[in-house]
């Protein structure tokens, strides 16, 4: 028989690779978002549109699944913008977990079940790795909200023997990154200069283009971070919990590069030098931001001898690369525009 999964936050980044992993795994797979999923979205999905703070919706999400597994990747999840939606990040960070730890010991006890936590958790003020046993001192209503739906799966594994693990996933980035992460903000200022454009239609959150006279603005260039690709983390997602032990795990790669880094790779990668178009805004430098992300994946190592297979230079040019792809299709579509315009 096949195993039923139910992923929420399925449009999400980290969902669609793990839809397509679970697919191809042959499982029966059930995709919660609470709107309308986007064109390409996976075929063979059953699609379950609604809003999980709502606990008659959730309810009725795990009573029709009846899923041998949950991965539950849904979040508010910038911290950035938890500043603004402090009692909603709450709701979903912190009391979504519990809540589906509760409907599952009522109506499917046996249901394994992977909760989406994050180095935010961390804090900052770190120069060793961070591993399971890392003190948290969590900044941000999104990382305090994480901590708590951290810390609520482990009691509840321990209280009632749900197995329920965590996953302390450190940044994974990939093409289907939105834009108002900073790596992708690179990936695509770099492609658009490439592409010769000095002022992108894309903006950023103060409504700016993204590259704004040649120029992309960003602030601390030296906060460091543990970079991985989000495909590899879907791969991980999956594969702990099918250990026969519920735990948690620290999900990284071990290695750590700045957003100086990653702009030079992702500039140089384009065969451009990043000095010419990268400054630094003063207003862009987060207090409440991790300053130093670097994970100590030894435990994950140990039991699954897991090792990322993409590297990061790997991530860096790939996101650049599909970034061309898009800046060229914009202009080919906005010259067939003009055109059309002109005909009139
Ligand atoms: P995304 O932001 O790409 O996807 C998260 C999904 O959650 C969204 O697609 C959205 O789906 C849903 N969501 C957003 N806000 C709410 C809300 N208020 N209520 C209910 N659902 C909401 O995140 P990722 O895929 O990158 O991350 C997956 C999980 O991993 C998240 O929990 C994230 O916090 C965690 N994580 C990710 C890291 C990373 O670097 N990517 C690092 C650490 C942790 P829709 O709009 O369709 O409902």
């Amino acid at each position: 028989m096949a195993k039923i999964a139910l992923v929420t936050g399925a449009t999400g980044q980290d969902g669609r690779y793990l839809v397509d992993l679970l697919l191809a795994n042959r499982y029966v797979v059930h995709a919660q978002s609470r709107r309308a999923p986007p064109p390409g979205a996976a075929d063979g999905v059953r699609w379950h549109i609604g809003d999980l703070t709502s606990s008659a919706f959730l309810e009725q999400l795990i009573v029709d699944t009846r899923p041998d597994e949950i991965y539950n990747l849904a979040a508010v999840s910038r911290p950035i913008m938890s500043w603004q939606f402090p009692r909603e990040t709450a709701d979903v960070n912190a009391f979504l977990p519990q809540n589906i730890c509760e409907l599952l010991l009522k109506h499917k006890p046996d249901c394994r079940l992977f909760q989406a936590s994050s180095s935010d958790i961390f804090g900052d003020g770190f120069s060793e790795r961070q591993n399971e046993q890392t003190h948290c001192v969590p900044k941000s209503p999104y990382a305090v909200a994480k901590l708590y739906g951290h810390r609520i799966i482990g009691a509840y594994r321990k209280q009632y023997g749900l197995h329920a693990c965590s996953g302390i996933l450190f940044n994974h980035e990939s093409p289907y990154r939105p834009l108002s992460f900073v790596s992708q903000k690179i990936a695509y200022a770099a492609a658009a200069a490439a592409c010769g454009l000095k002022d992108t239609p894309e903006l950023d959150e103060r409504g700016r283009p993204i590259l704004s006279d040649g120029k992309l603005l960003l602030g601390d260039l030296g906060v460091r971070r543990d970079f991985g690709f989000a495909g590899d983390y879907a791969e991980v997602m999956h594969m702990v919990l099918q250990h026969p032990t519920a735990d948690d795990y620290v999900i990284g790669t071990g290695e750590d590069h700045s957003i100086q880094e990653f702009c030079e790779l992702a500039f140089r990668s384009v065969g451009l030098d990043w000095t010419d178009y990268v400054s630094v805004d003063p207003k862009l430098i987060r207090k409440t931001d991790s300053h130093y992300t670097h994970a100590d994946p030894a435990k994950l190592r140990s039991v699954f001898n897991w090792h990322p297979k993409v590297t990061f230079p790997e991530l860096v040019s790939t996101m650049v690369e599909m970034q061309v792809k898009r800046v060229r299709d914009d202009i080919a579509l906005e010259r067939s525009r003009n055109s059309v315009t002109k005909r009139i």
